[in-house]
């Protein structure tokens, strides 16, 4: 079975809905970013970071079309939050591996909404004295912005709906899925309702 041909099951289609961003689209995007990020970076030392878990699977797919020697880091967190997003509290539960004072860094993430959670990334990472620091996200959803964040590298824009799909979960599944979709939330709150009633 090759990867394109992982799409729902069935059984996910009252909660999964259309495909938002089809793999070749993300694909040919990558590319670019990829390019853009070569031009930006040639005779440089960069270090390029991840964040753990939705964004693993952008940052393999881009640093294969970054033509240039790199290194990679993981940084695992942790939000809390109000909302369907991680509403702002954010806790780091695994570190870099390597320091990243004098080096040039770029932070990749699968989708900034609120940027709550980058901005704190952001800020903290700025006080281990890299050389440089860019952002680049492949999902950009920026009518939610609470902070006042620059991403340099930026894939598609996003309105309010909630995806899932190329690292995106919902409650940790659907991150394997090679297209983006649309989760549809009123079907998901119908679905807590539900549970909750018959625990009631
Ligand atoms: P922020 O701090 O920018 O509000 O939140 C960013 C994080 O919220 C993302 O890394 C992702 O984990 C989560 N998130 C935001 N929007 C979505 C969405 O539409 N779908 C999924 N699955 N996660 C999202």
């Amino acid at each position: 079975m090759e990867l394109k041909d992982l799409k729902p099951k069935p059984e996910d289609s009252n909660i999964i809905g259309k495909v938002v961003f089809p793999s070749d689209l993300i694909q040919e995007k990558i590319t670019e970013l990829g390019e853009q990020i070569t031009r930006d970076y040639e005779g440089k030392d960069l270090l390029v970071i991840s964040i753990l878990r939705g964004g693993v699977i952008f940052l393999i797919d881009l640093i294969r079309q970054i033509k240039l020697p790199l290194s990679i880091d993981f940084m695992g967190i942790s939000t809390y939050g109000i909302s369907d997003t991680s509403g702002g509290v954010v806790r780091i539960t695994k570190d870099l591996e390597d320091s990243i004072e004098g080096r040039n860094v770029l932070v990749t993430e699968d989708i900034i909404d609120t940027g709550l959670t980058i901005s704190y990334l952001y800020r903290n990472l700025k006080a281990r004295y890299p050389k440089s620091i860019e952002i680049c996200t492949l999902l950009n959803r920026d009518i939610r912005r609470m902070t006042d964040i620059d991403i340099k590298y930026s894939g598609f824009k996003i309105g309010e709906k909630y995806i899932v799909g190329y690292g995106l979960d919902y409650k940790q599944r659907y991150r394997n899925l090679d297209s983006i979709y649309e989760l549809k939330l009123h079907e998901v709150k119908k679905e807590i309702e539900a549970v909750k009633n018959s625990s009631e």
